[in-house]
C-alpha cells in the first residue's frame, strides 16, 4: 500500500521502503510458507511473495526481531545474531502479539491466572500445549471446540485463544532471541470460530447436559486473505491467498495443504473483491435481512 500511494503521489523515486519481518523468509506469513499452484505451476510463496517485493522495489530484512525504537532509529537483531540499526523518516511498527493481562481468580479467591492463561496473555483452551519439538507438531495438537480446560462455559476463539505453538519452524539467534511469527487468526478462521462457540452455546442452552461441542479446528479449516496492496477501482491491486487447512497436514497432504484450495493471485480483481467483501461484511454486521447467509 505505501509503495501503492508513494507512486499515486509521484514520490515514489524519492522514499527508500524496507519490509522489516521476523519471518525466516519472505512468504512465511507465520504458517511456514505456502505451497501452491499459480497459473499452471506449482510454486511456493517465499518465490511468490519476493518477486512482488522485488517489482515494487520495496527492500526486505528478514529473521529481524526490533530491540528498541529510538527518534528516527530502529535498533535490531537478526538471525545470525548480529545487532544493526536502520534510520528512517516514516515507520509503522506492528507490536508484539499478546493478550489483554486479565488476572483470574478461583471461587476461594486462589489466584488461578497460569491455570487459565498463557504467558503470553491469551486464554487456554482445549489445545494440546505439552512442550514438543517442530518435528512432532501434528494438527492434533490444535483445539477444536475452544472451550477453557475445567470450564465448560468459557471459550476463547479468534486472537484470543493460546495457540499451542507456532506454526512456522522456532527459530532463535546464538543471543538466544526468539525471532519467530505467531500464528495468525485472521478474520476467515476467526469467524467461523466465533459461529461455532456460539452454536456449541446455543446447544447447551437447549439441550443442556447432551450438547456436543462443534469443532472447528486450525488444522481443517481453510483461511482466505485479501492483502490490499493499493486502494483504487481501476489501478488498485490486492493479493488474494487462500489455504487449506491453515496448519499444515503433512499425513493428508504431500505439502502440508490441498493444492487445489491453496492459491495466491495478486491483481485489480482482487482490489473488487476486497471492496465487494468490505460492504458485504459491514452488512452482515448490522444484521440486516439475510446476514446470515453471507458467510464468514
Ligand atoms: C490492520 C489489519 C488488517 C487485517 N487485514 C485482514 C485481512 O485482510 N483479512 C483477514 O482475514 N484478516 C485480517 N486481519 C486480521 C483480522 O482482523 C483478525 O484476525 C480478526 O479480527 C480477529 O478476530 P477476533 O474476533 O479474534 O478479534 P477482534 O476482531 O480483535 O475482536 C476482539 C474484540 O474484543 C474487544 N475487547 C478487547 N478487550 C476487551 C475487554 N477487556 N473487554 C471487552 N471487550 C474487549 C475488542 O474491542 C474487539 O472488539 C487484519 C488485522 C489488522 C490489525
Amino acid at each position: 500500500n505505501v509503495d501503492h500511494e508513494l507512486r499515486e503521489a509521484g514520490v515514489r523515486e524519492q522514499a527508500r521502503l524496507v519490509f522489516l519481518t521476523n519471518e525466516a523468509q519472505l512468504g512465511d506469513f507465520g504458517v511456514d510458507g505456502l505451497t501452491f499452484e499459480h497459473e499452471g505451476f506449482v510454486t511456493h510463496s517465499e518465490l511468490w511473495a519476493s518477486s512482488l517485493f522485488r517489482e515494487r522495489q520495496v527492500e526486505a530484512i528478514v529473521g529481524a526481531h526490533v530491540e528498541r525504537v529510538d527518534e528516527g532509529t530502529v535498533h535490531y537483531e537478526t538471525l545470525d545474531g548480529e545487532h544493526h540499526s536502520l534510520d528512517f523518516d516514516f515507520a509503522m511498527l506492528l507490536p508484539p502479539f499478546g493478550g489483554v493481562p486479565l488476572k483470574a481468580y478461583d471461587r476461594d479467591g486462589e489466584d488461578i491466572t497460569d491455570q487459565i492463561f498463557a504467558p503470553s496473555g491469551f486464554m487456554k483452551v482445549d489445545a494440546d500445549y505439552t512442550p514438543r519439538p517442530y518435528e512432532e507438531w501434528t494438527v492434533d495438537d490444535w483445539p477444536e471446540t475452544y472451550m477453557a480446560p475445567g470450564f465448560d462455559n468459557v471459550f476463547a476463539t479468534g486472537i484470543a485463544f493460546a495457540p499451542p505453538h507456532q506454526i512456522s519452524r522456532p527459530r532463535k539467534s546464538p543471543n538466544g532471541t526468539v525471532i519467530a511469527p505467531s500464528p495468525p487468526r485472521t478474520g476467515m478462521p476467526s469467524g467461523v470460530m466465533g459461529k461455532t462457540v456460539a452454536t456449541t452455546i446455543a446447544r447447551k442452552i437447549t439441550d443442556g447436559e447432551d450438547a456436543v461441542p462443534l469443532k472447528a479446528s486450525m488444522g481443517r479449516l481453510g483461511a482466505a486473505c485479501i492483502a490490499s496492496s493499493g486502494a483504487g477501482l481501476r489501478r488498485g491491486t490486492a493479493a488474494a491467498m487462500s489455504m487449506l487447512p491453515v496448519v499444515p497436514d503433512y499425513e493428508r497432504y504431500e505439502t502440508g495443504r490441498d493444492l487445489h484450495d491453496t492459491r495466491g493471485e495478486i491483481g485489480l480483481a482482487g482490489h473488487w473483491l476486497k471492496l465487494i467483501l468490505h460492504y458485504l461484511f459491514i452488512y452482515k454486521a448490522k444484521g440486516r435481512f439475510g446476514w446470515h447467509l453471507i458467510p464468514e
